[in-house]
């Protein structure tokens, strides 16, 4: 049971990924195969009613002759399509002069049989929104505008010359298929297959655009909340969880540390070994940081180039100390390769203690104590209890 929704799951992702890639050849082939059955049964409903007069009698005989003309050679159409898309249903490269005419023709030829059936009364109205759906799901809007304006000029010539009584509605049929009575036999299972296959394209259309549409914003939202390289949350997330663990520490006035780490001469780094070399060294400092830290109570982040800044709460200075301690000496004995050469390198962090939720001073302080570490020769913890800031904000925040 596990496998098989493991399978399914693999399987919606596999749809998805490929309706990602928009390849136009990918997406020409998936069109075919759909309209080709739909095709096949519109085609085999107008032969029947070719060979059958019975069921001939529901249609004008020219302009039938005319659709199903139009049918055999979508038929031929796609099934031309499918046999060159398939060997190259994975290629990249761009096939403008396919999609073009292909898309447009789909379109057109749903729309010419939703006003030849009659759209309002017929699953061709389905049939009709369905391809817009799938076309639109899987080819950017400029390849489906031609079809979609010539379209919407169809519709609307049928609809002027309909309301003005030059051609009758639904001119295909020469009478109405839906009186109110029973409908024949065969233009009942007609209408349920086509009907419930346009429901079953479109329902799965709706289904996977809807499964990209969340998967992209997940996939954004991680963006916008992390940095790419490291994989730890950007300055800007951190500032909010801050300013979130602050206000709630301003209530309860425990005391919380600050860390600010900088690596050390991290430009030489970059100037003797390359830039890939350093970026090297801040995804490892990433790496250890997050092991070197409670997991998920205090928060690493990237502050901004080599500048990393992790929020303990509810630590004391001598804890947080101990933290940096342990996160300096992993740094200094990582051993980094470039050129066939090992180097490694230090880091200093300023820390600070605080209990007045004033993010911008807890910031300001554990900044100070980084300076102070670089100025007496860098590698080096410079830990202190900030100073009593005025002790607002909590009566503010309780405001
Ligand atoms: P100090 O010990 O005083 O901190 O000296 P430093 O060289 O580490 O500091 P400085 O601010 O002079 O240089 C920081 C360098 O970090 C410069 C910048 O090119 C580099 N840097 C910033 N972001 C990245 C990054 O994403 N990847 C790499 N490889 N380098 C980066
Ligand atoms: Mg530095
Ligand atoms: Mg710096």
């Amino acid at each position: 049971m596990r496998s098989l929704v493991v399978r399914w799951r693999r399987g919606l992702r596999w749809v998805e990924d490929r309706l990602n890639e928009r390849y136009s050849t990918t997406g020409c082939l998936f069109i075919s195969l759909v309209a080709l059955p739909f095709v096949l049964v519109i085609w085999c409903m107008d032969l029947y009613a070719l060979l059958d007069p019975a069921a001939g009698r529901f249609y004008h005989p020219q302009l039938l002759r005319l659709v199903a003309l139009q049918e055999s050679l979508s038929l031929l159409l796609y099934l031309g399509v499918i046999l060159y898309c398939l060997p190259r249903w994975r290629s990249a490269e761009p096939r403008p002069w396919l999609a073009y005419p292909l898309i447009t023709f789909v379109l057109v030829a749903s729309t010419n049989l939703a006003i030849l059936y009659g759209h309002k009364d017929t699953p061709m109205a389905l049939v009709f929104l369905a391809s817009f759906v799938l076309t639109r799901a899987w080819f950017p809007l400029r390849v489906l505008l031609p079809g979609v304006v010539l379209s919407a000029l169809m519709i609307v010539t049928a609809e002027i010359l309909i309301r003005h009584d030059v051609i009758p509605y639904a001119p295909l049929l020469s009478r109405p298929v839906i009186t109110g009575e029973p409908l024949a036999w065969w233009w009942d299972i007609w209408m349920r297959v086509l009907y419930d296959m346009a429901v079953a394209f479109f329902s799965l259309a709706m289904f996977f655009i809807f499964g990209i549409m969340e998967r992209r914003h997940r996939v954004l939202e991680e963006l916008t909340r992390t940095d790419t390289l490291t994989g730890l949350l950007n300055r800007g997330t951190f500032m909010r969880v801050l300013e979130e663990e602050f206000a709630k520490q301003a209530r309860h006035r425990r005391a919380a540390c600050v860390m600010m780490c900088d690596i050390d001469h991290f430009k030489r780094v970059n100037d003797t070994w390359g830039h890939a070399a350093g970026d090297a060294v801040l995804l490892r400092f990433g790496q250890l940081l997050r092991e070197s830290v409670r997991q998920p109570i205090d928060v690493p982040a990237r502050f901004g180039g080599e500048e990393f800044v992790v929020l303990l709460p509810e630590t004391g200075l001598e804890a947080a100390r101990v933290v940096a301690e342990r996160i300096a000496t992993k740094l200094r004995e990582a051993v980094f390769e470039a050129d066939g050469q090992r180097f490694s390198v230090t880091i200093s962090i300023g820390i600070t203690e605080v209990d007045d939720g004033d993010p911008e001073r807890a910031l300001r302080e554990a900044d100070a104590g980084l300076y102070q570490a670089k100025a007496a020769g860098r590698d080096r913890i410079i830990a202190a209890v900030a100073p009593p800031g005025p002790l607002l904000a909590a009566e503010q925040i309780e405001q």
